[in-house]
């Protein structure tokens, strides 16, 4: 695996498997009142006319329909693996790219977004299957995590008619992980030198946030119109949907709302355990950053914490929390 020659067997290889259409994988069930429902409870979406038949029975459609969102969920495979009979499996003449891509050491993988499109309102009695089909492969790109090549698949959904009712394009990157060197046995050994954090996805809405840490400054997004907090920033107030605003500049204390220490995956900038927090700034919004000055065992929640404003390397400026003494 060190060669051009090995590199350009590989690419061969996947070449072969674009656009190679595999399925149709069935539904275990049809489109069903009892799975929108549950769907609806866990979301915490009241929208009636998914569960409500006598009010859709009044609307356009005339009858409940399923979340949009769910077109994923009606071809999965049952929790034993397997997809409902009368699916047609990959076969031995359809290699999946993500196998042979581990074949040569890409073992690595991370879901890296997912769009979906939908082309009508699926009702209780649709019968939902799908195809899948490798759409693009990307050149080999070095990225924060690894060596690896981006894959695009393109999802097909059709109804019992055969006729298309959505797509979904599924990109990962299979990747080769460094080696996981960061295991000293003992807590004396020194360390190898880290490689540097991930790059944050900075655009339009969040890059005064990013040039605010720069200049020593933890910025908050506020709605110009109704003076609502939040954070991540995002375009649109989700209290008055005003598209104006502004951003204050955060005391930096808060308290821990919640937490994680990060096992797995290991990633090379991290420690690991990595130990991440939900805090509640004392203006009333949350963000999530990594904690410093405390061993992962000892974080509690409701503890306090003051944004330290870090320089990490020449293009890297994040905001890490540290406990505040009682
Ligand atoms: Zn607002």
């Amino acid at each position: 695996m060190t060669d051009q020659n090995n590199n350009k067997e590989l690419e061969a290889l996947m070449a072969e498997t674009l656009g190679v259409r595999v399925g149709p994988h069935k539904s275990w069930d049809p489109v069903n009142q009892p799975m929108i429902r549950h769907w609806a409870q866990a979301m915490g979406d009241q929208n009636p006319m998914y569960t409500d038949p006598e009010y859709a029975a009044n609307s356009s459609e005339g009858s409940t329909i399923a979340p949009p969102t769910m077109l994923q969920a009606w071809t999965m495979r049952g929790v034993t693996g397997q997809h409902a009979p009368g699916t047609r499996e990959r076969t031995a003449e359809q290699p999946y790219v993500l196998d042979i891509l581990d074949e040569y050491g890409f073992v690595g993988v991370v879901a890296v977004n997912c769009d979906q499109e939908y082309f009508r309102t699926l009702k209780p009695g649709d019968d939902i299957s799908h195809y899948m089909e490798i759409e693009s492969i990307s050149e080999k790109k070095d990225t924060a995590l690894g060596t690896g090549y981006f894959v695009t698949e393109l999802w097909t959904f059709v109804d019992q008619n055969e006729e298309k009712v959505g797509e979904m394009r599924f990109r990962l990157l299979k990747f080769i992980p460094p080696k996981s060197d960061n295991k000293p046995q003992s807590s004396g050994s020194s360390k190898p030198k880290k490689a540097v954090r991930p790059r944050p996805g900075i655009n339009r809405d969040n890059r005064f946030f990013w040039e605010g840490l720069k200049e020593g400054k933890l910025l908050i997004q506020r709605c110009k119109s109704c003076e609502t907090l939040r954070h991540p920033p995002s375009p649109m107030c989700p209290s008055c949907r005003s598209l104006e605003r502004d951003a204050v500049e955060a005391s930096g204390n808060g308290v821990i709302h919640s937490f994680v220490n990060l096992h797995h995956p290991a990633l090379p900038a991290f420690d690991e355990p990595n130990p991440i927090a939900l805090v509640e700034l004392e203006e009333g919004t949350r963000l999530v950053a990594g904690l410093v000055g405390i061993e992962p065992e000892d974080v509690k929640i409701g503890m306090a914490v003051k944004a330290e404003i870090t320089q990490c390397d020449e293009e890297l400026t994040l905001a890490l929390f540290r406990p505040v003494e009682a």
